[in-house]
């Protein structure tokens, strides 16, 4: 079955006799049992409920994998990765990863003994010498966040495996529609499903799936034991939100191949970074991994005030941090979703303040140019004056 039929046909409730088309929300706690001494198939739903059954198990198809598990957000779903590591052990993490993803490796693992260091996973060679006996995960994002940079998931697999060390993909950039890290050798996938999976802002949810039994025996044994699983209301808008990913992630690249172009024909925008440009750095190897570039992208301008006003002057693009939903929005990473990278993890990463990033959403193309266009010339104008008062000043 092609992406689109899979995405709506799955038994959306074994074993309900109403036969309902959607997953009911089976709101309990508690599933009463009939024998004291041996218990059914749920007994608690921190342990496990239908709802979430009928995702976990849909999810982990669309990945390619064997087991998925829904949790609370997409940190929760990243820290019980982390859950696998012990006092001693190192996470290698490509440098250009999420603020809160730095945030917790850099401190808040370090508590327990845990060491986190970033190197640019874009280049292998350099990354490999990075590592050492004691790191036991690599984590990387591709495309990158928010320098929308490429990583050769097949490289960075072989990398890690020749080390003895565990490859862990964030794919929330690009869901299970353009991407399956799984097929390119890692051995856990892992989402922010509160972006596309999700798709309307609504959710906040986060998604591990993986091949090995073994491997994921310990991520439930951790979903278990620390109570952070996707409560069944989130689960079922999940699931509703999921129907319409394809149709969605299609509207929403062909919308941001039409502005990729158009921001990189701008005389006021400096650098697009969008690996679906045939100019990217990263855009023969992207078409090798996966089926589109998403519809996530940065530009920069060469002034931070500039690019602040361009966001305050877009209607469309609502200012926003987050991605992947059916609205537009900007942000500037700086000051938003990578405030909370550690100063000295900043220190060795490139974050230009002046970067913009755009996620586009289903609006019409036209209005979304357009509104773009506007803003950029209201910031323009904006930073005209500026500049004038300055200097009669
Ligand atoms: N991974 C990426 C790439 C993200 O951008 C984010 C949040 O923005 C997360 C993980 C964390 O997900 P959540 O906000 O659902 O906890």
């Amino acid at each position: 079955m092609k992406f689109a039929s899979r995405l709506v046909s799955y038994d959306p409730a074994p074993g309900d006799r109403f036969r309902p088309i959607a997953t009911p929300i089976y709101q309990t706690a508690t599933f009463e049992q009939e024998h004291v001494d041996s218990f059914g198939e749920y007994d608690y739903s921190r342990s496990g409920n239908p709802t979430r059954t009928v995702l976990e198990k849909h999810l982990a198809l669309l990945e390619n994998g064997t087991r998925g598990f829904c949790f609370s957000s997409g940190m929760a779903a990243i820290s019980s990765v982390t859950k696998l590591l012990r006092s001693g052990d190192e996470i290698l993490a490509d440098s250009d990863l999420y603020g809160g993803t730095c945030r917790l490796f850099s401190k808040v693992l370090d508590r327990g003994g845990i060491v986190a260091r970033y190197a640019n996973a874009t280049d292998p060679e350099s990354f490999e010498q990075q590592m050492t006996p004691a790191t036991r995960l690599i984590h990387v994002e591709s495309p990158t966040n928010p320098l929308l940079r490429v990583v050769d998931l097949r490289r960075i697999a072989d990398l890690a495996h020749a080390h003895g060390a565990l490859l862990c993909v964030d794919n929330s950039a690009m869901s299970p529609y353009l991407q399956n890290p799984l097929d390119l050798g890692a051995d856990i996938v892992l989402h922010s499903a509160t972006k596309f999976l999700c798709g309307h802002h609504d959710v906040t949810a986060g998604v591990v799936v993986v091949k090995d039994e073994k491997l994921a025996e310990q991520i439930y044994f951790v979903q278990n034991a620390e109570g952070n699983a996707l409560a069944p209301f989130d689960c079922f808008l999940l699931l509703r939100g999921m129907k319409t990913l394809k149709l969605r992630v299609d509207c929403q690249q062909r919308n941001a191949r039409k502005i990729a172009q158009f921001l990189a024909g701008h005389r006021d925008i400096k650098r697009v970074y969008f690996p679906g440009l045939s100019e990217d750095p990263g855009y023969d190897l992207q078409r090798s991994q996966a089926r589109g570039p998403g519809s996530v992208m940065s530009f920069t301008t060469g002034s931070v005030e500039l690019s602040k006003a361009i966001a305050e002057s877009a209607e469309l693009f609502r200012i926003t941090v987050s991605f992947g939903s059916v609205n537009s929005s900007i942000s500037l990473p700086g000051t938003m979703s990578h405030a909370s990278v550690p100063p000295e993890v900043l220190a060795h990463r490139e974050l230009p303040l002046d970067l913009v990033r755009i996620s586009v959403g289903i609006e019409d193309e036209e209005d979304l140019v357009a509104d773009l266009d506007h803003a950029i010339h209201e910031a323009s104008a904006r930073a005209l004056v500026a500049t004038g008062a300055e200097f009669l000043r």
